[in-house]
């Protein structure tokens, strides 16, 4: 067991540094308008700068140490709970009066303090302090973890880890106090290492921030801001470094798109662009991928599979959107698609050749008077029109 350190000089250290927090707080508060939750850590930081400052004076008056140690382990306990309440909305991102409840712990807590008069015993009084803020350390942690299911973001497990750490050593502060002889550290040293541990839980939850800011710019430089789905460049990072046999790619046009902006105006003709984005993506398979390519051009990318036909597929996702009536407002809007597809025929790494041939059969659906497939068929250089399933058996056997 090494020496223990100087209670008064632990009590300062604890004072200043929550303090110093909660002033980081307020200021990434200050500076991140979207994150919820930085505020109430920063309320949270200074309850806990307070309950020390409380101790101090209880120390500086033996006459009133009763009192303010009560006052000290209430605003302690309060400090903890709205510090969690705080972790876990910068975690979720979620307010929910639910989360309240972990209010219950500093209030039974100090309610059983008081009925029980165990503030007048100091290693009582500091073992139920530890036990409440270990309690409260271990939900945070929790709430940090679990919500990696929503949010998967790599300095969750770091964050969870100095919460559950800091959790660990108010338990090895309980033993310290109660069993000093078994106590493999000093109460005061865990209490000094526990604070060390709330400079790294506020280091990493400016981190969490950080990286949370840096995922929403990567997602907004990815997607298409009026359909939701993936952008154009985003799609050649999806793509596969190298094209297996069967993979197709499908460009899709709108036809006579200008025609229901002309007709029904150009927020009316936003709204069927979004809506044919979100079917198009919802009829497609786990590893597809859609982008909208440019004005009312998609491009899809079919994976290869053993029981599926890409142009068989790509035709009834075609006949299936082109057939549905769109209403905005009052308006009943009716929008069919063209569609070109290229199949890859060998394993090759140039998926832009295989654009560029869907491209070609896109523009032979055109021609061919829209709302059609046209599968391209290296075979014969030239786009082949196949408007129907059947068709495209036959010309792709
Ligand atoms: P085609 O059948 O030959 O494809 O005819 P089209 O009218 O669909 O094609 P064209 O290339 O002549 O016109 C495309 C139109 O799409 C013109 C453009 O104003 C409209 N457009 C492009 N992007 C958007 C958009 O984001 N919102 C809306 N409302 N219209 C758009
Ligand atoms: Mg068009
Ligand atoms: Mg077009």
């Amino acid at each position: 067991m090494t020496e223990p350190l100087d209670t008064q000089t632990v009590l300062l250290l604890h004072q200043m540094s929550f303090f110093v927090g909660a002033l980081c707080f307020l200021y990434v508060r200050s500076r991140s308008s979207g994150n919820i939750g930085l505020g109430l850590l920063s309320i949270g930081f200074f309850l806990s700068a307070l309950a020390s400052t409380f101790v101090i004076f209880g120390r500086k008056t033996p006459e009133q140490i009763y009192l303010w140690s009560v006052v000290a382990f209430m605003a302690g306990a309060i400090g903890y709970a709205v510090f969690v309440v705080g972790v876990c909305r910068v975690s979720s991102q979620r307010k929910s009066n639910r989360q309240w409840l972990v209010m219950m712990v500093p209030i039974i807590g100090t309610g059983f303090l008081v009925g029980a008069a165990w503030y007048m015993v100091a290693e009582l009084r500091a073992s139920l302090f530890n036990a409440l803020a270990a309690m409260l350390l271990l939900i945070a942690a929790f709430c940090v973890y679990r919500d990696r299911m929503l949010e998967k973001l790599p300095v969750r497990v770091v964050l969870s880890l100095a919460l559950a750490t800091s959790a660990m050593l108010r338990i090895m502060a309980i033993v310290g106090y109660q069993f000093p002889t078994v106590a493999i550290i000093a109460p005061t040293n865990a209490f000094f290492l526990s604070i060390v541990c709330h400079f790294a839980i506020a280091v990493f939850v400016m981190a969490l921030v950080k990286e949370r800011a840096e995922a929403d710019l990567l997602r907004l430089a990815n997607i298409d801001a009026l359909t939701g789905i993936s952008n154009r460049r985003s799609f050649f990072e999806s793509l596969p470094d190298t094209l297996r046999v069967g993979d197709a790619i499908v460009m899709a046009d709108i036809d006579h798109f200008k025609k229901i902006n002309d007709t029904h105006g150009h927020l009316a003709g936003d709204e069927v662009l979004a809506r044919v984005a979100q079917e198009l993506s919802a009829m497609l398979r786990p590893n597809d991928v859609i982008a909208r390519f440019g004005g009312e051009e998609f491009v899809i990318f079919l994976r290869a599979s053993g029981k599926d036909n890409p142009a068989i597929l790509a035709e009834k996702i075609r006949t299936c959107v082109s057939a549905i009536i769109h209403t905005t407002e009052d308006k009943k809007i009716s929008a069919t698609l063209s569609m070109g597809i290229a199949v890859c025929e060998e394993k090759v790494n140039f998926a832009k050749l295989l654009l560029k041939k869907a491209d070609i059969a896109l523009y032979a659906a055109k021609g061919a008077g829209r709302n059609r497939l046209t599968v391209f068929r290296s075979q014969d250089l030239e786009p082949v029109e196949a408007g129907s399933a059947d068709a495209i058996r036959t010309a792709i056997s």
